[in-house]
This record gives structure tokens, C-alpha cells and sequence, in this order.
């Protein structure tokens, strides 16, 4: 396979390169290693956004919207939709994602669903990837779609250089976002549906929940949107703009980039890790452990001593 002749169709903004990139990405091709290194030279130019929120809540509708907003000022588009749930991947969910087709026929969007099958472990290392691709593909703005339903998701949109998490009046979400934890990672709050009963109480609640817990000199803003009628839509543009000029004139893009980084090798090393660890070994040091002979710690030293 020429990696290189791929990359630079990728580079020359060809969709079915940029797929299939992508799709050595998800599959752990024994590529992997030359793909990233090809990737290298092209990387760090996007910015990377993460949206985040609860089933329902309008983060296809609002993906869409956003798209738009960027394509009016002529940028270049990735979207990752991750979808924890579904077996499926490399695109087969975008027949569900009805509003995104809007940007089907544009060049310069690029949509790309991804799925677990099964274990999300391998979503922490292909999210990672297929970011850098979109990147060295020329995609000025990335955009990270996940379901905010637990840690290993929170964990993906942790990867943005900017986490909006979407919220909607009565669905008792406050209390689930906090629960899962992604009130924390949260740049940018957004309540959606902002045309339904209970908004501003959604608002208020938020408010009050962001002065408490609030340990930066960023201030999360609210911005209120009603996404299927794009309203509110140049608020959150703004918004984001806001937190990227922050992030630059306080060095905290650099860090966060660099924890991003961090994580990605780490990921990388423990799977490595694990993919070199003796089964017939661990199996042997199992059975003495499981008889009371030995203890865990001993286990795992004996383990990993034979790496
Ligand atoms: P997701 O599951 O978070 O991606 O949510 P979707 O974007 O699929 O939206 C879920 C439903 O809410 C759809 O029927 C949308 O048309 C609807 N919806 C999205 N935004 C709004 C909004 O601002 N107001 C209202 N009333 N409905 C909305």
C-alpha cells in the first residue's frame, strides 16, 4: 500500500482518501505506524472542538448548524460523530443523521461517523488518529460529536481544544451532566430548545452550579440556542471564539495540546503493552494467585519482568 500517495491525496482534500485513512485507523491496520508518520509533517494546524450532551438534546441538529456557520466563513470542515452504541461504523449511521445531509454534497465537509464495537478502549486510540487525518487533510475546524453518558466519552471530547456541552430544558439533565461528569470539561455551555418551557430555569440552574464549582479565569458562558431554527447559532460561534482567544493569551492551548498528546501515547504504550503480555504466562501466575500462593503485586511484577 503507498501511504504516501495517500496522504497526499488526503492533503489534496480527496474524500475517499481521507475514508480510507481513517478506516486504517479504526481497524488497527498494521499500517498504523507509517500512516501517523506520514500524517506528522501536517498536523497541529485545526482547531478542535468537542460537543457533548445527553441523548436528544440537539447535537446533530446543532453539529449542522455549526457546519454551516463555518462553511459561511469559508473554512474546512471534519465532523467525528462518535456513537458508543452502535456495532456500525465507517459512515453506515449518517442515513439516521437526516440533517447532516445538508453538507453531503460539500467538498469541504467532511463526516465521518465512528463506532466502539463493542469496546471503547479503542475509540481512546482511533479518535485520537483519525483527528490527526482530518487535520492533515487541510480541516480548518474539527468537530467531535460524542453522547455524553459516561467517563470514556467524556474522556474523547476531552481531546478538543474547546468542550461544548448542550443541555435542553426538563430532562432532569442537569443532574445527569454532573453525574457523568461533564460540567467539568465544559468551555462552553449551551441550552438547546431554548423555545421550550423551563429554559431559563435550565439557565438559572446551570448558573448556579458553574459559580460554585468554577476554579479558572474562564467564565463558562450560557449561550442559548434553538438549533433546528439556527437560532443562537452566531452566539456560540462567538463563544468559541471567545475561549480560543483565551486558551492562546493564557498558554493554555499549548497545554492542553500537550495533555492531549500525553494521553495519546499513553494509550498507545498500554495497549503495546498489553498486545506483548505472555497469555500462557498470566494464565500459569493466575491459577497461583487464584490457590491463595501468591499475591497480585508479586503476579504482576513476575508479569511484567518478562516483557
Ligand atoms: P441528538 O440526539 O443530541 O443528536 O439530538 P438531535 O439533534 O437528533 O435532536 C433531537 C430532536 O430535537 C430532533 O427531533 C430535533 O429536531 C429536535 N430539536 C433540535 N433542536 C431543537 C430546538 O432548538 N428546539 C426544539 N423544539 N427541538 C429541537
Amino acid at each position: 500500500m503507498d501511504i504516501s500517495a495517500l496522504v497526499s491525496d488526503a492533503r489534496a482534500g480527496r474524500p475517499r482518501a481521507v475514508a480510507r485513512l481513517i478506516s486504517l485507523v479504526e481497524d488497527e491496520s498494521p499500517h498504523l505506524r507509517a500512516v501517523a508518520a506520514a500524517l506528522t509533517p501536517y498536523v497541529g494546524r485545526a482547531r478542535v472542538l468537542g460537543l457533548t450532551g445527553p441523548p436528544g438534546v440537539g447535537k446533530s441538529t446543532s453539529t449542522s448548524v455549526l457546519i454551516s456557520a463555518f462553511r459561511e466563513q469559508d473554512l474546512r470542515v471534519g465532523v467525528l460523530a462518535i456513537d458508543p452504541s452502535s456495532p456500525f461504523s465507517g459512515g453506515a449511521l449518517l442515513g439516521d443523521r437526516i440533517r447532516m445531509h445538508d453538507h453531503a454534497t460539500d467538498p469541504a465537509v467532511f463526516i465521518r461517523s465512528m463506532a466502539t464495537r463493542g469496546h471503547l478502549g479503542g475509540l481512546a486510540t482511533a479518535t485520537p488518529q483519525a483527528l490527526r487525518v482530518l487535520d492533515a487533510a487541510g480541516c480548518d475546524v474539527v468537530l467531535i460529536e460524542t453522547v455524553g453518558v459516561g467517563q470514556s466519552e467524556v474522556d474523547i471530547v476531552g481531546l478538543a481544544d474547546t468542550t461544548v456541552v448542550l443541555l435542553a430544558p426538563g430532562m432532569g439533565d442537569g443532574v445527569q451532566a454532573a453525574k457523568a461528569g461533564i460540567l467539568e470539561v465544559a468551555d462552553v455551555f449551551v441550552v438547546n430548545k431554548a423555545d421550550r418551557d423551563g429554559a431559563a430555569q435550565t439557565v438559572r440552574d446551570l448558573r448556579h452550579m458553574i459559580s460554585l464549582g468554577s476554579h479558572s479565569s474562564w467564565r463558562q458562558p450560557i449561550v442559548r440556542t434553538v438549533a433546528s431554527a439556527g437560532e443562537g447559532v452566531s452566539d456560540v460561534v462567538a463563544a468559541l471564539d471567545a475561549h480560543r482567544e483565551w486558551l492562546v493569551s493564557h498558554g493554555e492551548l499549548a497545554g492542553r495540546r500537550a495533555r492531549r498528546a500525553a494521553r495519546e501515547i499513553e494509550a498507545i504504550a498500554v495497549a503495546s503493552l498489553r498486545s506483548r503480555l505472555d497469555g500462557e504466562a498470566l494464565a500459569g501466575l493466575a491459577s497461583k494467585v487464584a490457590a491463595g500462593e501468591l499475591d497480585p503485586y508479586s503476579a504482576a511484577d513476575l508479569l511484567i519482568a518478562d516483557l
